[in-house]
Protein backbone atom coordinates (compact mmCIF):
# COMPACT_ATOMS: atom_id res chain seq x y z
CA UNK A 1 0.00 0.00 0.00
CA UNK A 2 1.28 3.53 -0.79
CA UNK A 3 1.33 5.14 2.34
CA UNK A 4 -0.22 8.76 1.64
CA UNK A 5 1.48 12.24 2.02
CA UNK A 6 -0.17 15.63 2.38
CA UNK A 7 -0.55 16.07 -1.33
CA UNK A 8 -1.56 11.94 -1.99
CA UNK A 9 -4.71 10.07 -2.99
CA UNK A 10 -5.04 6.64 -2.12
CA UNK A 11 -6.31 5.24 -5.21
CA UNK A 12 -7.73 1.57 -6.11
CA UNK A 13 -5.07 -0.58 -8.23
CA UNK A 14 -4.46 0.24 -11.32
CA UNK A 15 -5.48 -1.43 -14.99
CA UNK A 16 -4.04 -5.24 -14.79
CA UNK A 17 -5.22 -7.36 -17.78
CA UNK A 18 -5.56 -11.07 -16.92
CA UNK A 19 -7.23 -12.84 -18.90
CA UNK A 20 -10.75 -14.07 -17.58
CA UNK A 21 -10.45 -12.08 -14.49
CA UNK A 22 -12.33 -8.92 -14.17
CA UNK A 23 -10.67 -5.41 -12.81
CA UNK A 24 -12.59 -5.59 -9.75
CA UNK A 25 -11.76 -9.02 -8.78
CA UNK A 26 -8.47 -8.30 -9.36
CA UNK A 27 -8.41 -5.88 -7.42
CA UNK A 28 -9.95 -7.28 -4.40
CA UNK A 29 -7.50 -10.50 -4.57
CA UNK A 30 -4.47 -7.69 -4.97
CA UNK A 31 -6.16 -6.69 -1.66
CA UNK A 32 -6.08 -9.07 0.04
CA UNK A 33 -2.88 -10.54 -0.73
CA UNK A 34 -1.22 -7.29 0.41
CA UNK A 35 -2.89 -7.51 3.25
CA UNK A 36 -2.01 -11.74 4.02
CA UNK A 37 1.31 -10.63 3.02
CA UNK A 38 1.83 -7.70 5.82
CA UNK A 39 0.07 -10.23 8.21
CA UNK A 40 2.84 -12.03 9.03
CA UNK A 41 4.58 -9.06 10.13
CA UNK A 42 1.53 -7.65 11.90
CA UNK A 43 1.73 -10.99 13.56
CA UNK A 44 5.19 -10.65 14.85
CA UNK A 45 4.64 -7.25 15.82
CA UNK A 46 1.08 -7.98 17.56
CA UNK A 47 2.98 -10.41 19.62
CA UNK A 48 5.31 -8.04 21.04
CA UNK A 49 2.80 -5.53 21.76
CA UNK A 50 0.48 -8.15 23.52
CA UNK A 51 3.38 -9.52 25.63
CA UNK A 52 3.52 -6.30 27.89
CA UNK A 53 -0.24 -5.46 28.81
CA UNK A 54 -0.35 -9.21 29.37
CA UNK A 55 3.06 -9.55 31.62
CA UNK A 56 0.96 -6.44 33.28
CA UNK A 57 -2.11 -8.33 33.82
CA UNK A 58 -0.19 -11.37 35.09
CA UNK A 59 1.75 -9.48 37.83
CA UNK A 60 -1.06 -7.44 38.93
CA UNK A 61 -2.89 -10.77 39.66
CA UNK A 62 0.25 -12.17 41.30
CA UNK A 63 0.15 -9.16 43.77
CA UNK A 64 -3.66 -9.27 44.51
CA UNK A 65 -3.10 -12.95 45.61
CA UNK A 66 0.23 -12.54 47.65
CA UNK A 67 -1.51 -9.55 49.19
CA UNK A 68 -4.74 -11.60 49.97
CA UNK A 69 -3.15 -14.72 51.26
CA UNK A 70 -1.36 -12.24 53.54
CA UNK A 71 -4.57 -10.52 54.81
CA UNK A 72 -3.03 -7.00 53.96
CA UNK A 73 -5.22 -6.26 50.69
CA UNK A 74 -6.83 -2.79 51.23
CA UNK A 75 -9.78 -1.63 49.44
CA UNK A 76 -7.43 1.28 48.30
CA UNK A 77 -4.92 -1.00 46.60
CA UNK A 78 -7.50 -3.47 45.37
CA UNK A 79 -8.83 -0.66 43.35
CA UNK A 80 -5.77 0.21 41.70
CA UNK A 81 -4.76 -3.25 40.78
CA UNK A 82 -7.96 -3.92 39.62
CA UNK A 83 -7.54 -0.35 37.18
CA UNK A 84 -4.38 -1.26 35.85
CA UNK A 85 -5.65 -4.80 34.49
CA UNK A 86 -9.02 -3.27 33.36
CA UNK A 87 -7.10 -0.95 31.79
CA UNK A 88 -4.60 -3.45 30.21
CA UNK A 89 -6.83 -5.93 29.08
CA UNK A 90 -8.77 -3.04 27.25
CA UNK A 91 -5.50 -2.67 25.30
CA UNK A 92 -5.24 -6.01 24.20
CA UNK A 93 -8.75 -5.91 23.16
CA UNK A 94 -8.13 -3.04 21.25
CA UNK A 95 -4.57 -4.63 19.47
CA UNK A 96 -6.61 -7.82 18.69
CA UNK A 97 -9.62 -6.05 16.93
CA UNK A 98 -7.44 -4.06 15.04
CA UNK A 99 -5.50 -7.34 13.71
CA UNK A 100 -9.01 -9.39 13.14
CA UNK A 101 -9.77 -6.12 11.21
CA UNK A 102 -6.89 -5.89 9.33
CA UNK A 103 -6.83 -10.10 8.02
CA UNK A 104 -10.63 -9.83 7.86
CA UNK A 105 -10.42 -11.30 4.14
CA UNK A 106 -14.68 -10.67 2.92
CA UNK A 107 -13.39 -6.95 1.89
CA UNK A 108 -15.94 -4.25 2.93
CA UNK A 109 -19.58 -4.88 3.14
CA UNK A 110 -20.88 -1.97 1.84
CA UNK A 111 -24.87 -1.27 3.03
CA UNK A 112 -26.46 1.85 2.87
CA UNK A 113 -25.64 4.08 5.68
CA UNK A 114 -26.11 7.56 7.10
CA UNK A 115 -22.65 9.13 8.02
CA UNK A 116 -23.86 11.16 10.11
CA UNK A 117 -25.30 8.76 11.89
CA UNK A 118 -21.92 6.56 11.73
CA UNK A 119 -20.47 9.92 13.40
CA UNK A 120 -22.97 10.23 16.19
CA UNK A 121 -22.55 6.64 16.85
CA UNK A 122 -19.10 6.57 16.93
CA UNK A 123 -18.68 9.26 19.64
CA UNK A 124 -20.92 7.23 21.91
CA UNK A 125 -19.18 4.23 21.47
CA UNK A 126 -15.62 6.25 22.76
CA UNK A 127 -17.80 7.76 25.40
CA UNK A 128 -15.99 5.35 27.84
CA UNK A 129 -12.74 5.40 25.58
CA UNK A 130 -13.03 9.33 26.42
CA UNK A 131 -13.49 9.00 30.03
CA UNK A 132 -10.36 10.22 30.98
CA UNK A 133 -8.82 13.25 33.15
CA UNK A 134 -7.89 15.26 30.08
CA UNK A 135 -10.36 17.84 29.11
CA UNK A 136 -10.77 16.89 25.56
CA UNK A 137 -14.27 19.07 24.72
CA UNK A 138 -15.68 16.94 21.10
CA UNK A 139 -17.49 19.44 18.82
CA UNK A 140 -19.65 18.56 16.00
CA UNK A 141 -20.27 20.49 12.88
CA UNK A 142 -22.91 18.00 10.61
CA UNK A 143 -23.76 19.34 7.79
CA UNK A 144 -27.82 18.24 7.51
CA UNK A 145 -29.34 16.06 4.07
CA UNK A 146 -26.25 14.47 3.58
CA UNK A 147 -27.14 11.92 0.88
CA UNK A 148 -27.19 8.02 1.79
CA UNK A 149 -23.92 6.23 1.51
CA UNK A 150 -23.51 2.85 0.63
CA UNK A 151 -20.02 2.15 2.57
CA UNK A 152 -19.23 -0.41 5.38
CA UNK A 153 -20.44 1.47 8.10
CA UNK A 154 -17.93 -0.63 10.86
CA UNK A 155 -15.20 0.04 8.75
CA UNK A 156 -16.02 3.91 8.20
CA UNK A 157 -16.34 4.05 11.98
CA UNK A 158 -13.18 2.28 12.46
CA UNK A 159 -11.53 5.21 10.78
CA UNK A 160 -13.31 7.82 13.12
CA UNK A 161 -11.95 5.73 16.08
CA UNK A 162 -8.49 5.63 14.85
CA UNK A 163 -8.59 9.38 13.90
CA UNK A 164 -10.48 10.34 17.07
CA UNK A 165 -8.02 8.35 19.64
CA UNK A 166 -4.76 10.10 18.03
CA UNK A 167 -6.36 13.36 18.75
CA UNK A 168 -7.43 12.50 21.97
CA UNK A 169 -3.78 11.16 22.27
CA UNK A 170 -2.18 14.41 21.05
CA UNK A 171 -4.20 16.28 23.53
CA UNK A 172 -2.62 14.40 26.46
CA UNK A 173 -1.93 15.98 28.85
CA UNK A 174 -2.82 19.49 27.67
CA UNK A 175 -6.47 19.27 26.67
CA UNK A 176 -7.96 20.54 23.89
CA UNK A 177 -10.51 20.88 21.45
CA UNK A 178 -11.63 18.52 18.54
CA UNK A 179 -13.91 19.00 16.13
CA UNK A 180 -15.36 16.85 13.55
CA UNK A 181 -16.89 17.71 10.52
CA UNK A 182 -19.22 16.40 7.73
CA UNK A 183 -20.53 17.91 4.42
CA UNK A 184 -21.42 16.69 0.71
CA UNK A 185 -20.00 17.34 -2.50
CA UNK A 186 -22.91 16.91 -4.59
CA UNK A 187 -21.31 17.59 -8.02
CA UNK A 188 -18.74 14.84 -7.55
CA UNK A 189 -21.11 12.25 -5.73
CA UNK A 190 -18.64 12.64 -2.84
CA UNK A 191 -19.49 13.27 1.17
CA UNK A 192 -16.42 13.72 3.52
CA UNK A 193 -16.02 14.37 7.00
CA UNK A 194 -12.95 15.41 8.97
CA UNK A 195 -11.37 15.42 12.26
CA UNK A 196 -9.47 18.30 13.39
CA UNK A 197 -7.54 18.83 16.74
CA UNK A 198 -5.87 22.18 18.40
CA UNK A 199 -3.07 19.93 19.81
CA UNK A 200 0.57 20.47 18.84
CA UNK A 201 0.44 19.11 15.20
CA UNK A 202 2.49 16.64 12.89
CA UNK A 203 6.15 17.59 12.76
CA UNK A 204 7.03 18.83 9.00
CA UNK A 205 9.42 15.91 8.77
CA UNK A 206 7.47 12.87 9.78
CA UNK A 207 4.03 14.48 8.07
CA UNK A 208 4.89 11.95 4.89
CA UNK A 209 5.87 8.51 7.20
CA UNK A 210 2.77 9.13 9.47
CA UNK A 211 -0.05 6.42 7.29
CA UNK A 212 3.49 4.34 7.32
CA UNK A 213 2.58 0.85 8.72
CA UNK A 214 4.29 0.88 12.47
CA UNK A 215 5.50 4.33 12.22
CA UNK A 216 5.17 5.35 15.84
CA UNK A 217 6.31 8.62 17.60
CA UNK A 218 4.63 6.90 21.21
CA UNK A 219 6.59 5.80 23.71
CA UNK A 220 6.69 1.82 23.58
CA UNK A 221 3.36 -0.02 24.83
CA UNK A 222 1.41 3.27 23.99
CA UNK A 223 1.27 3.49 19.49
CA UNK A 224 1.54 0.38 17.67
CA UNK A 225 1.87 2.75 14.52
CA UNK A 226 -0.81 1.00 13.05
CA UNK A 227 -4.02 3.37 13.54
CA UNK A 228 -3.57 5.86 10.12
CA UNK A 229 -2.53 2.57 7.82
CA UNK A 230 -5.31 0.84 8.70
CA UNK A 231 -7.34 3.90 8.38
CA UNK A 232 -5.87 4.72 4.59
CA UNK A 233 -6.13 0.77 4.34
CA UNK A 234 -10.35 0.83 4.24
CA UNK A 235 -10.53 4.50 2.98
CA UNK A 236 -8.85 2.49 -0.19
CA UNK A 237 -11.13 0.18 -0.06
CA UNK A 238 -13.96 2.78 0.03
CA UNK A 239 -12.32 4.31 -3.45
CA UNK A 240 -11.72 7.57 -1.38
CA UNK A 241 -8.69 9.66 -0.25
CA UNK A 242 -7.40 10.57 3.49
CA UNK A 243 -5.04 13.99 3.48
CA UNK A 244 -3.71 15.53 6.53
CA UNK A 245 -2.80 19.12 6.89
CA UNK A 246 -1.32 20.48 10.13
CA UNK A 247 -3.82 23.76 10.66
CA UNK A 248 -2.74 27.26 10.60
CA UNK A 249 -3.63 27.92 14.39
CA UNK A 250 -2.08 25.25 15.76
CA UNK A 251 -3.25 21.60 15.70
CA UNK A 252 -3.88 18.95 12.44
CA UNK A 253 -6.78 17.99 10.17
CA UNK A 254 -7.42 14.79 8.65
CA UNK A 255 -10.06 14.43 5.69
CA UNK A 256 -11.71 11.73 4.04
CA UNK A 257 -13.41 12.20 1.30
CA UNK A 258 -15.35 8.85 0.12
CA UNK A 259 -17.64 8.24 -2.75
CA UNK A 260 -21.68 7.86 -1.96
CA UNK A 261 -21.71 4.76 -3.82
CA UNK A 262 -17.91 3.00 -3.42
CA UNK A 263 -19.20 -0.59 -4.52
CA UNK A 264 -21.32 0.51 -7.47
CA UNK A 265 -17.93 2.17 -9.10
P1 LIG B 1 -0.08 5.22 16.78
O1 LIG B 1 -1.26 6.06 17.18
O2 LIG B 1 -0.13 3.85 17.37
O3 LIG B 1 1.24 5.89 16.97
P2 LIG B 1 -0.96 5.83 14.11
O4 LIG B 1 -0.67 5.16 12.78
O5 LIG B 1 -2.39 6.01 14.45
O6 LIG B 1 -0.21 4.98 15.19
O7 LIG B 1 -0.26 7.26 14.15
C1 LIG B 1 1.09 7.39 13.72
C2 LIG B 1 1.68 8.68 14.25
O8 LIG B 1 1.06 9.81 13.63
C3 LIG B 1 1.51 8.94 15.73
O9 LIG B 1 2.45 8.22 16.51
C4 LIG B 1 1.74 10.45 15.80
O10 LIG B 1 3.12 10.77 15.75
C5 LIG B 1 1.13 10.93 14.48
N1 LIG B 1 -0.23 11.48 14.68
C6 LIG B 1 -1.38 10.88 14.34
N2 LIG B 1 -2.43 11.67 14.63
C7 LIG B 1 -1.93 12.79 15.19
C8 LIG B 1 -2.50 14.01 15.72
N3 LIG B 1 -3.82 14.19 15.74
N4 LIG B 1 -1.66 14.96 16.20
C9 LIG B 1 -0.31 14.78 16.17
N5 LIG B 1 0.28 13.66 15.69
C10 LIG B 1 -0.50 12.69 15.20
Amino acid sequence: MTPPTTETTLAPAGPLAIPGTNLHQLSVLLGHTERLATLGTLTASMAHELNNPVSIIISACNDVKGKLDEGSLDEEHAHRLLGVIEESAWRCARLVQTLSRYSHPAGPAFVPADLNEIINDTLTLLQYEFRTPVAVALVTALAPDLPPVLWDQNQISQVLVNLLTNARDALTPAGGEITIRSWAIPMEERVAFSVSDDGPGVPPAILGRIFEPFFTTKPAGQGTGLGLSIAAGIVAQHQGRITVANNPAGGVTFTVVLPTRPGER
